[in-house]
This record gives structure tokens, sequence and C-alpha cells, in this order.
């Protein structure tokens, strides 16, 4: 009978991913409520120092605040990042003299449910704008600094499972979600030899501000609920550690 491997072979194992984010600093999008807090606390839960952003400045601060007494580093600051000429500014200012942003969590978003044959051109420039064409160009200054840096980092873009179907009421927002996930594959491509890594994450319905309401709905949440095996929504902890496994690489940055 063979005898156990001693205990100096076990350099032939592999090793377990790393998930200390102690040296990187992240910018979070749409990070006063709903999954951007999720994505804020757990980067910051592994160390990151983590920058939040979203137009009410009140609400990103309380979220801030509450990560700092837990312990962490974060900071809040007001961005509308449709506001595209000013965009690079803005972001450059978070920036400041320090290093740029290692993580990206392209979070936030919007949907404008309604039947497609009532859907405004307003509503779709606003789906559209905020959910693909500002997620377009946060995502595009984080990889130019990184470049410029040639610092390797992670760009997460926050699509969700429309991104792969299609659902009633949801023409202008899973068309959003679709861009998303054809952005997210050609940056991946793309950005790959500068070892920066660009994935999406897919949620399904998860109770936020912007779900409430048509959760809200019995006959709607019967509906969403008949389709999950798990038999009930999502909650945020289901995203968080998609969120830190993204981000992780088998090997140091
Ligand atoms: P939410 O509760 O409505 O939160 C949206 C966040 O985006 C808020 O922090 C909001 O803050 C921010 N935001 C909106 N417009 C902005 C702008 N112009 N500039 C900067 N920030 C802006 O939404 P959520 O449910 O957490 O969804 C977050 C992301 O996950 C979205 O991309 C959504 O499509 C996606 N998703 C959600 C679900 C779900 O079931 N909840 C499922 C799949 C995917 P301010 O209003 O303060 O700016």
């Amino acid at each position: 009978m063979d005898s156990p491997q001693p205990m100096h072979q076990a350099s032939i194992l592999p090793s377990a991913p790393d998930f200390s984010l102690g040296h990187k600093r992240a910018l979070v999008t749409g990070a006063s409520r709903g999954i951007g807090v999720a994505a804020a606390s757990s980067l910051c839960e592994y160390g990151a120092d983590v920058n939040l952003v979203a137009r009410s400045l009140d609400e990103t601060e309380v979220v801030a605040d509450a990560l700092r007494k837990r312990g962490g580093r974060a900071r809040a600051a007001k961005l509308d990042v449709t506001d595209l000429a000013n965009l690079p500014h803005a972001l450059q200012a978070i920036v400041g003299d320090g290093e740029p942003f290692d993580i990206l969590v392209n979070n936030a978003g919007t949907n404008r449910p309604a039947p497609f044959v009532d859907v405004t051109v307003d509503d779709f420039d606003a789906v559209m704008g905020l959910n693909v064409r500002s997620a377009f160009f946060v995502a595009q200054f984080v990889a130019a600094e990184l470049i410029r840096t040639r610092r390797t980092g992670s760009i997460i873009n926050m699509s969700s499972q429309m991104g792969h179907v299609g659902a009633p009421m949801r023409t202008v927002y899973c068309s959003s979600k679709h861009a998303i996930q054809g952005l997210t594959k050609a940056m991946a491509v793309e950005l790959g030899h500068h070892g920066i890594r660009v994935n999406a994450i897919c949620p399904t319905f998860i109770e936020t501000p912007m779900t409430r309401d048509f959760l809200a709905s019995d006959g709607f949440r019967q509906d969403v609920l008949s389709r999950i095996k798990l038999g009930r929504v999502a909650t945020l902890e289901d995203v968080t550690g998609a969120v830190l496994y993204s981000r992780v690489m088998h090997r140091p940055w």
C-alpha cells in the first residue's frame, strides 16, 4: 500500500484564489442604493479602498459612512454618469493625485418597463443612455488610465439575465443589457493583453428600489418565482460573491 505524500510535496497543489484587496482601489457607480451598495460593501470588506458615486450625495455619504464605521476605506462623491461632457474631468477629480482605479463595478442602471409599441424616444434614450452609453464611457476612462499607467485591473459590468433572454415590457432594457454583453466580450478580447479582465454579472430579479414596485404585484412576483428553481427572489448577498470572484485572477496582478 502507498504511504501518504509527505508535506514538502505540497507545492504540486494549485493554490486557492486570493480574495484580499488591501492594495486595490475600486470605483462603484450607482452606489447610493441597491446592488451598488452590496458591491461596494463586499469590496470594502476585503480591504479595497472604495470610491462610491451616484447622483444623490446624501444617500451615498450614508453608505460610505457605514462602511468607514465598519472599519473600511470608503468615500462618496456626487457624479451623474450620463453627463459625458464632464465625465473624464469628474472621474479624474476623484482619482486626484492617487493611483488609478484597479477595479470598476460599472453598476449604475435603470429600467422603464413599457409595452414595445408605447416606448417613447425619451424612455429609449434614458435607458440606453445610462445602461449603455454611460457604462461604455466610464469603462473607457478606467481602462485608459490602467493602460496609460501600465497597471492591470478588473472591470465588472452589471448586466442582467435580460442580457440573455427576452421579456415582456422590457424591449429597451433587454436591448441595453444585450449590448452590455457584447461590450463586455469585445472589451475582454481587446483589453486582455493589457492584463485588464472584463466580466459581466447577470443577476436575476433582486429586490432593490429598482424592482420593488414590480415585485410588489402578486401576479408579477408569482410569474418571476415560477421560473426560478430555487423558488425565491435573489438577495443582494447572492451577488456580492460574484463581484469578488470576478475580480480574482489566479496570479497576482
Ligand atoms: P437601483 O436600486 O435603482 O439603484 C440604481 C443606482 O444607480 C442608484 O445608486 C442610483 O443612484 C444610480 N444612478 C442612477 N442614475 C445614475 C446616474 N445618472 N449617474 C450615477 N448614478 C446613477 O438599481 P439596482 O436594482 O441596484 O440595479 C443596479 C444595476 O443592476 C443596474 O445596472 C441594473 O440594471 C442591474 N440589475 C438589477 C437587477 C435587479 O433585480 N435589481 C437584476 C439584474 C441587473 P442616484 O439615483 O442617487 O444617482
